[in-house]
């Protein structure tokens, strides 16, 4: 008998109707005879309308009340899809990160998990009972105050929950059939990877390409846990990410980050300056390059102001410049940097769409370029249109 661990979006636990739907399809996997976890996100857009309620509250910072009112929205889908198992005749029991036993650090909002002790899950599968646990939260084992584990973190507690149970993979169920060359919101002719690589899937995810949360790709690889990335709506195959396989090196596709800032100074024609004092301060920025204005970095929107400060708290820098109104495109896969050829192609593509690129900086597995933000999507289209062509020319 094995233990299956599954993982459904907000999407896929949207409303009654899906969230009865998902209850059909974990009944009849517990049916077939396997021990079933389920981890469940916040349904539709619950975490953002907290968010938004929170702000029209208060403007100020409150670190632990936040993590407090966002975990509701995960017990809110967990109680409920406890309940529409029951119903179909199934054992079902919901329980929150904390006691599902997933222990993190102190840090309110983008919590690591450090421990899992699920003994109450292990407890309930052992009594023939369907688990479903809250994702995105857990518990500090320090000072017991709950945790979030930051945007999209649900993805982090199924790869922790099926590393801990020893399930032979993660499946992330979603509201799209699989990891794609991009978001296939955006270009409607991108097309579904069948396989990617730990490696792969962590550089497309931390350029911005949302379908699983980066943090929990670099999980499996440490934990070794393959993660099936799958359509809730069909049974039809989807995306496998897990460790690489031999083959000659491959473009895997294009991920966008709209919420983006660019900070630099502008007569400072040193990257390193710029990275330095980013790293310094903690800040997270992982294209660092010189552009048309000087060197220059970019980094999450909502860090912008720090990182202002710290680059104008350097002695001697010269004049910080900001720019909130830009996106980042990036042309993922091994080597894309070591190929002269593909370089200057993503450049002239830009170029002949009409499209200003601010900054360029590659890293062994990406090219990414900040744009004006209004651009972004184009950028976006243009690079997969040539790029990821179909046919002959297409994806190399
Ligand atoms: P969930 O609520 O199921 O976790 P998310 O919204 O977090 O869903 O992730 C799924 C979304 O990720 C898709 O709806 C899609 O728009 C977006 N996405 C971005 N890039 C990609 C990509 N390369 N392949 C597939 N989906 C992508
Ligand atoms: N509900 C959280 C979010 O919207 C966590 C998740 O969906 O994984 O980010
Ligand atoms: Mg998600």
């Amino acid at each position: 008998m094995a233990v299956i661990v599954q993982k459904y979006g907000g999407t896929s636990v949207g409303d009654a109707e899906r969230i009865r739907a998902v209850a059909r399809r974990v009944a009849v996997t517990r049916l077939a005879g396997h021990e079933v976890v389920v981890i469940v996100s916040a349904m539709g857009h619950t975490t953002d309308h907290f968010l938004d309620l929170s702000r029209q509250v208060s403007p100020n910072d409150h670190p632990r009340e936040m993590d407090m009112l966002l975990t509701a929205g995960e017990r809110i889908s967990m109680a409920l899809l406890a309940m529409a198992i029951r119903d179909l005749g199934v054992e079902a029991v919901s329980l929150t990160g904390s006691q599902a036993g997933i222990l993190t650090n102190t840090v309110h909002g983008r919590a690591e998990i450090e421990e899992v002790r699920a003994f109450r899950v292990k407890e309930h599968l052992d009594r023939g009972d369907v688990v479903i646990v809250a994702g995105f939260q857990g518990v500090s084992a320090v000072n017991k105050e709950i945790t979030t584990l930051g945007r999209g973190g649900s993805d982090a507690t199924a790869v922790a929950m099926a590393s801990y149970l020893g399930a032979d993979a993660c499946e992330v169920y979603t509201d799209v059939d699989g990891v794609f060359t991009a978001d296939p919101r955006l270009v409607p002719e991108a097309r579904k990877l069948d396989e990617v690589s730990y490696d792969e899937m962590a550089e497309m995810a931390g350029a911005g390409a949302a379908v699983l949360m980066s943090r929990s790709v670099e999980l499996g690889r440490r934990w070794g846990v393959p993660l099936h990335v799958r359509s809730s709506f069909h049974h039809g195959e989807g995306t496998w990410v897990r460790p690489a396989t031999a083959g000659p090196p491959r473009l895997i596709g294009i991920a966008h980050d709209p919420d983006q800032a660019l900070v630099g100074l502008a007569a400072e024609e040193d990257a390193a300056v710029v990275a330095e004092a980013l790293l310094a301060a903690a800040i997270p920025a992982d294209t660092v390059g010189v552009g048309r204005d000087g060197a220059g970095a970019a980094v999450p929107r909502d860090q912008a102001a720090a990182a202002v400060a710290a680059l104008a708290a350097r002695p001697g820098s010269g004049e910080v410049v900001l720019n909130e109104g830009v996106g980042k495109v990036s042309l993922v896969g091994a080597g894309v940097a070591d190929r002269p050829d593909t370089v200057a192609r993503a450049g002239e593509v830009l170029d002949a769409a009409g499209i200003p690129v601010l900054l360029t900086a590659a890293t062994p597995l990406r090219l990414s370029s900040l744009v004006p933000a209004e651009s972004l999507d184009e950028a976006v289209r243009v690079l997969h249109g040539v790029f990821f062509a179909p046919g002959p020319g297409g994806a190399r």
